[in-house]
């Protein structure tokens, strides 16, 4: 490895010397900018006025290490900063004071997880929940999981209508999706598809109902990645031309509070995320 002080023209005669490529006089002042670290196992990139051009020499690389690190920090940072919760406030907010009460279609896995979302959202916006999880195994399961989320429609008490809408079983949709990922933990690329594959025929049916908005429950699980569940939310939406409503809804205690709606309700609060994976992993921790 090769460091030295960027932007002094000894340096750059050094890293001349190092890969044998000139680097010319006037090339030095941007290349101050550009490059900070040599490796010897690299290439070189030289800087000429408005043109740059790379030069391959002995496979060798050239970094620029600490400026793509101090962007990789940045835009981390930046991808931390989205209060998924605050936005939604915001949004509820001004449709308080336009008096509006949009259509929303809520993409649901479970009663208990949709109980505080529909305690929540049925203040603002009229809802429909869309019961579409072909991950779910087996299929005794799946049924159960139905059963109760229009349970708990029948029983709870909402300011404004909600409805109920039934997606398709489509395991064969479900195995294809997770074929080669089978082995992996809860959490991993198997779950971000397996969330993507929900949302995009949430995102679907929201575009062909012509709701206002889309969203999903799933967000309130501390074991999802609600990072992760707005990013493909947003880009699903924009897809199908539907807004996607971004939530975070284990904030304000939604997490909590589901538990004691749950108790209220007699609800069934199954112990493994869905697929036969998933169980797998719970009989596994069970040993
Ligand atoms: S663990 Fe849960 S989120 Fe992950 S693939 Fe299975 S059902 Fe989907």
């Amino acid at each position: 490895m090769y460091k030295g002080s960027a932007g002094t023209a000894s340096y750059y005669k050094q890293v001349e010397a190092q890969t044998g490529v000139i680097i010319w006089a006037p090339v030095f002042y941007m290349a101050a900018q550009n490059v900070r670290h040599y490796e010897n196992v690299s290439c070189t990139v030289l800087w000429c006025g408005t043109a740059h051009r790379s030069i391959e020499y002995n496979r060798k690389i050239c970094y620029n290490t600490s400026q793509q690190k101090m962007q990789e920090k940045e835009s981390k940072m930046n991808v931390q900063k989205v209060n998924y919760q605050k936005e939604l406030d915001r949004l509820i907010k001004q449709l308080e004071s336009e008096r509006r009460v949009p259509s929303l279609l809520i993409h649901s896995c479970c009663a208990p997880c949709s109980s505080y979302v529909l305690e929540y959202l049925s203040q603002y916006f009229e809802i429909t929940v869309f019961y579409y999880n072909p991950n779910i195994y087996p299929e005794s399961e799946y049924t159960k999981r139905i059963l109760e989320q229009q349970k708990l429609i029948r029983d709870m008490k909402f300011k404004h209508p909600v409805s109920f809408l039934a997606g398709k079983y489509d395991k064969e949709k479900f195995y294809a999706m997770a074929e080669g990922m089978e082995e992996l933990k809860e959490g991993g690329p198997r779950c971000m598809k397996c969330y993507e594959l929900r949302l995009s025929e949430a995102a679907r049916q929201a575009a062909a109902g012509e709701f206002d908005y889309f969203t999903t429950t799933l967000s309130i699980s501390p074991m999802k990645n609600a990072q992760k569940l707005n990013e493909i939310g947003v880009r699903v939406g924009r897809e199908y031309g539907v807004e996607y409503l971004v939530s975070d809804f284990k904030k304000k205690n939604g997490y909590k509070r589901s538990i004691e709606l749950s108790k209220e309700y007699g609800l069934y609060r199954q112990d493994y995320c869905g697929c036969e994976f998933s169980m797998r992993e719970r009989d596994e921790q069970r040993k």
